[in-house]
């Protein structure tokens, strides 16, 4: 079937209307009428091919909800008119020790909701700012948030699970000191995960401005990351440091804010590697730096039953599909509190 998109022909044009084709659901698959997508700054690098292997035309947005529009006839799991959603995994190879794991995200085979090969037309994938999605059921998620909220869940499909999943792999909870860097789209979910863990949190910004505003996403300190003095003052005191900024930078300023054992984790993937850090900033305390990305099925469902369950969705600027340039514009200013959602109705002629 054709429908309408929004998307990119090539990385140094703007994004624009276009029609795609969407596969007719198999037995296993399920098909969605996309009523809301979040804006990651991962569609940013993908589109402008500031990361390697663009494919054109890009259709990006893995941070889908809407509902079921057709289920195929070994679905079990989904009904017409369920709410659900997909993040950034719509297929892996089901069989290796990660998918045996319920961590498709790090299966070698992982099929990325957009831009990865597949066998449908245009032969890789295309993501949700578009009318609809088919996948297989296993990639779906269902959504237990009232339908109100429903533009505000989005961005826990990708920002909400790329930071709950690191905050539980290394323990965020009563009693730890856990740092976010950087309040944007992924770092103001973290705030607000790592606070309903029951940690206390430290954010840590370049901007003076989201000071008090990190306060009410649940921070118990806000620290301005270019003042040497604040930073002093939390030396060896952190036990998990959430690293989600989408640019290159020093990461001795914060490695030096570690325990002993403490964890440096990065999420964010700037298109160029950050400066190597001083080796004595990691074994005077046997620190570590890490990364992860997103997270798997059944942990993207928990975290969404534990935001369902708390009232937690993400802080959002709804747009129209004709916005999107500028909101990739603002977003690289930092100009947004804290994720552009598109309301995919307008992607159909007023
Ligand atoms: P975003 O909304 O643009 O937020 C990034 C934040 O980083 C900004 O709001 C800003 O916060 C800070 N920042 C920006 N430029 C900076 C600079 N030059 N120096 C210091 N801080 C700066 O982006 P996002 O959607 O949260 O994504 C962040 C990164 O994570 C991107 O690289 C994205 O591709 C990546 N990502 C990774 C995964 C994964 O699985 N690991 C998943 C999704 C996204 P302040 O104003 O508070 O400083
Ligand atoms: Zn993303």
């Amino acid at each position: 079937m054709t429908i309408r998109a929004y998307g990119a022909h090539a990385g140094n044009k703007p994004l624009e209307a276009m029609q795609i084709t969407r596969r007719v659901p198999g037995a296993h698959d399920v098909q969605i009428d996309i009523a809301y997508c979040g804006v990651c700054h991962s569609d940013l690098h993908t589109v402008r091919a500031e990361w390697a292997g663009t494919l054109y035309p890009c259709v990006p947005g893995h941070e889908i909800v809407g509902r079921v529009s057709a289920v195929g006839a070994h679905v079990s799991g989904f009904r017409i008119g369920d709410l659900v959603g997909i993040g950034c995994i719509v297929d892996s190879c089901q069989h290796c020790e990660d998918c045996g794991a319920g961590l498709e995200n790090y299966c070698d085979h992982m099929i990325g909701t957009y831009n990865s090969p597949t066998p449908d037309a245009p032969g890789h994938t295309l993501g949700g700012y578009s009318q609809r999605i088919v996948a297989h059921e296993r990639y779906v998620l269902s959504i237990r948030h009232p339908e109100a909220q429903l533009a505000a869940v989005a961005p826990l499909l990708c920002a909400g699970i790329t930071t709950y999943s690191p905050l539980r792999h290394w323990n965020a909870g009563p009693g730890k000191k856990i740092g976010v860097v950087g309040i944007g789209g992924l770092g103001h979910m973290g705030i607000k995960l790592a606070h309903a863990m029951g940690a206390h949190v430290v954010a840590f910004t370049t901007s003076e401005s989201k000071r008090e505003a990190a306060k009410v996403l649940g921070a118990d300190e806000v620290v301005v990351s270019r003042d040497a003095d604040a930073m002093a003052a939390h030396h060896k005191r952190f036990d998990l440091i959430l690293n989600t900024v989408a640019m290159p930078h020093g990461l001795d300023a914060f490695l030096a804010l570690l325990k002993r054992d403490g964890i440096l984790a990065l999420v964010g993937a700037p298109a160029s590697p950050h400066p190597a850090p001083n080796v004595f900033n990691l074994i005077t305390k046997r620190r570590s730096i890490a990364g992860s990305m997103i997270g798997g099925i059944p942990e993207t469902q928990e975290m969404l039953d534990f935001c369902a369950a708390r009232g937690i969705v993400a802080d959002i600027e709804l747009i129209r599909a004709d916005q999107v340039n500028d909101a990739y514009e603002r977003m690289l200013k930092g100009d947004v509190k804290y994720r552009f959602v598109i309301d995919n109705a307008t992607l159909s002629p007023s």
